[in-house]
């Protein structure tokens, strides 16, 4: 049997400006393309390795790991191949196929199938109505009071920090006093935060955070980050009874290879990124003005939006594309043409998009676009 050609070549990042909110904070740094390269082969992070891959000293995984726990202000740190196998590991090891988790409505799918993987019951935290879908702290109060009204027992509750579909920021902390008013630890999803923003489990009263290298930390992946507090360590940490050294929730080593090797060389970065965020926000926010200002796009969720991910309602262009030969095609054409890529084919109702990690000189290119597309077609609006 012969192979086809699997197309395995991509210029996307080289050749345009991508908008995918899903990939901007993924981007790789040079010193971490390098750690690709070196680190490419199976098993590569194994030469010197003991027994415990959070144990190695060469490449120095261990300090990596204490810098992490450090960085994020909990009290030990592993890394997971993603944030979803982060909440499945505390999921998997707090609780019992039957019990209950409480999980905002703004929750990623992810969380709802580590939890089905548990055999878990979801209670979700309703969020505001359009256009914020806001998560607030006294529905989680009411949520719990009623579950505790019905003699349910909680596990876990668990928090999505910044959201997927609006950006939302949520208030962690007020959230994670309530949830130990009740004496129940709190999960904290920051897969699009750990990595942008500066995060202090502590701070944020959060037992347990996740994070998402391949999203928010400048790593290939797939590979995510799983912080814990002291007290649940002996829970999420346990040893199997028949290999000794090895932990149990971490099928005893997770990344083995580049994925981790890009995260370790991108970390020093992306410390010193995150002191940058105030800016990443107010570029954002300057981006959702000049837009707003050409009618008919709208930014939802939580305004000024407090996160680079933004949703934009765009009326406009879904009134070009009823009018236009290319249809809802349009609009990714046109971005295309002028080097810009990351907004669905087809999409022009509403869209999602990041301008994180751009200068301000790329942005206003990208704000002229837009305004450029809108005035071309004047006559078809
Ligand atoms: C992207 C995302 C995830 C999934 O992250 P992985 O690291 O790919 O598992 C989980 N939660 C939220 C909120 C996300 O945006």
């Amino acid at each position: 049997m012969e192979c086809q050609d699997y197309g395995l070549t991509r210029k996307s990042e080289r050749e345009n400006l991508n908008l995918n909110p899903l990939q901007r904070g993924g981007v790789l740094p040079k010193e971490a393309r390098k750690a690709l390269y070196e680190f490419s082969d199976g098993y590569s992070v194994c030469d010197y390795c003991a027994g415990r891959l959070d144990e190695i000293t060469k490449p120095a995984i261990n300090s990596f790991l204490d810098d992490l726990a450090n960085f994020i202000g909990t009290d030990h740190a592993r890394t997971v191949h993603g944030a979803r196998e982060g909440k499945f590991a505390v999921m998997h090891a707090l609780c019992r196929p039957g019990d209950t988790i409480v999980v905002d409505g703004n929750a990623h799918y992810t969380t709802h199938l580590a939890a089905e993987r548990c055999q878990l019951n979801l209670v979700d935290v309703p969020h505001s109505d359009y256009p914020e879908y806001r998560i607030k702290p006294e529905s989680y109060k009411q949520v719990l009071d009623d579950q505790y009204d019905r003699g349910e027992d909680i596990s876990l509750i668990l928090l999505t920090h910044v959201d997927g579909d609006y950006g939302n920021l949520t208030d962690a902390r007020s959230i994670g006093k309530i949830a130990h008013d009740y004496g129940i630890p709190m999960l904290l999803n920051c897969a699009y935060s750990m990595g942008r923003l500066p995060i202090n489990a502590k701070e944020l009263n959060a037992d347990f955070v996740v994070g998402s290298g391949h999203k928010s930390m400048a790593a290939s992946g797939p590979i995510g980050v799983l912080g814990l507090k002291d007290e649940w360590a002996e829970a999420v940490l346990k040893r199997s009874a028949k290999h000794a050294v090895k932990e149990i929730e971490m099928l005893g080593c997770t990344s083995r290879g580049a994925p981790v090797a890009t995260l370790m060389a991108s970390l020093p970065l992306v410390m010193e990124r995150v002191k940058k965020w105030d800016l990443e926000v107010q570029k954002t926010r300057d981006f959702v003005g000049k837009l707003e200002k050409l009618g008919g796009v709208k930014q939802i969720g939580i305004k000024p939006t407090e996160h680079d991910l933004v949703r934009f309602e765009t009326p406009i262009f879904d009134k070009i594309a009823q009018n236009h030969p290319r249809r809802g095609f349009f609009l990714y054409e046109e971005l295309k043409k002028r080097r810009i890529i990351g907004i669905k084919r087809g999409q022009t109702r509403w869209f999602k998009c990041s301008v994180y990690g751009f200068t301000q000189e790329q942005v206003d290119y990208i704000s002229r676009a837009f305004a450029e597309i809108v005035s071309a077609y004047d006559d078809i609006s």
